[in-house]
């Protein structure tokens, strides 16, 4: 591993104005995003909990809910978050490929979607111009309502299929609109065309994350009963799960825990999320040193995410795996 000398995120983005007038969705498409993001979601959980109610859970389908909640949340945490948003260490190109298809699967956004959104959070912590922070609008917006203010996440997929020729091209656009400006903070994955393509099938990797634990249920019982509690828990239930838990990190990540390292915001360290996360719940530890690929910075605490990333990189997977020296883990230590 390389020590990492700089507090900053890998790669620093570019561009971003958060002085500037945020852009609105009219009030009846706030509605009808808010159904898409957080209803649908919720009903799909409350199936869920009806089928408990009904019949219980066998072990099949609550191993197809951990399965795919664990598949995914490293699609998210490891491969969204340490690989796409802040390049933390190196892997091949199927393993990368890998990496996006299981964090869509979440339904979070397109890769270069969520590590704009993210990179633009890191670049603005707790000031204007940070997506969701609960300092500026509260927990309950962090949590649930952040995106209602962030247009481009509609648009950004169209952006990208403009700039099908050559997506590298927005780096130099005038255009000057939310969508623009977020994607401006990848310009490193922009230049990545392959890349690109890629994540621009997002709507097929994300229908993969129900379609997989339906067949799934489908084979092995034989039934079309456990092909549909196959879609429930490891696709219903699993999806708002995963996403709730990722959103926690925006509304509890900044406000319940431990603030020991000295990272200039309001991130927390929590144990809870830690584990529910694989590792991003040591938020704290992770503003202080964005750019590690680990997070686990005292002997106690748990890093899912990096073991996992320990274990690929003994496999000859990953490489440059990059983390804080131990002096300027020392410095930044407020609890010292
Ligand atoms: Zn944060
Ligand atoms: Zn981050």
């Amino acid at each position: 591993m390389s020590a990492l000398p700089s507090l900053s995120p890998a790669p620093t983005p570019t561009t971003s104005e958060p002085t500037q007038t945020p852009e609105q969705l009219s009030g009846a498409r706030r509605s009808l995003v808010l159904f898409v993001v957080q209803g649908i979601p919720l009903l799909g959980f409350c199936a869920g909990v009806w089928l408990f109610l009904r019949e219980g859970i066998s072990g099949w389908d609550l191993g197809l809910l951990v399965g795919m909640y664990l598949l995914t949340m490293v699609g998210i945490e490891v491969g969204f978050h340490r690989y796409f948003a802040h390049r933390t260490f190196e892997t091949t190109r199927p393993l990368r490929a890998l990496f996006l298809i299981l964090g869509s699967m979440a339904g979070q956004g397109s890769a270069l979607l969520w590590s704009a959104v993210h990179r633009t959070h890191h670049a603005h912590t707790d000031q204007p111009g940070d997506p969701h922070s609960p300092l500026l609008r509260g927990f309950f917006w962090a949590q649930f309502l952040w995106y209602l203010e962030m247009p481009a996440i509609g648009r950004f997929g169209r952006l990208l299929d403009r700039y099908r020729a050559s997506p590298a091209d927005i780096l130099a656009s005038r255009e000057d609109d939310q969508a623009h400006r977020i994607a401006r903070t990848l310009p490193d994955l922009l230049r990545d065309e392959p890349l690109v393509r890629l994540n621009q099938r997002y709507g097929t990797w994300m229908l993969l994350g129900f379609v997989l634990p339906t067949l799934a249920g489908g084979l092995v019982t034989g039934t079309w009963a456990g092909a549909l509690r196959g879609l429930v828990w490891g696709g219903l239930v699993r999806y708002y799960l995963v996403q709730q838990v990722t959103f926690a990190i925006n509304s509890v990540g900044h406000t319940v825990g431990v603030h020991s390292m000295n990272s200039r915001d309001t991130s927390r360290n929590n144990v809870v999320m830690a584990l529910l996360t694989l590792g991003s719940g040591w938020h704290n530890n992770h503003h202080a040193f964005p750019g590690s690929a680990r997070v686990d910075f005292r002997w106690w605490q748990v890093d899912l995410g990096g073991l996992l990333l320990r274990l690929l990189a003994r496999l000859g997977l990953v490489w440059d795996l990059r983390e804080p020296s131990p002096d300027a883990l020392l410095a930044a230590r407020i609890d010292r």
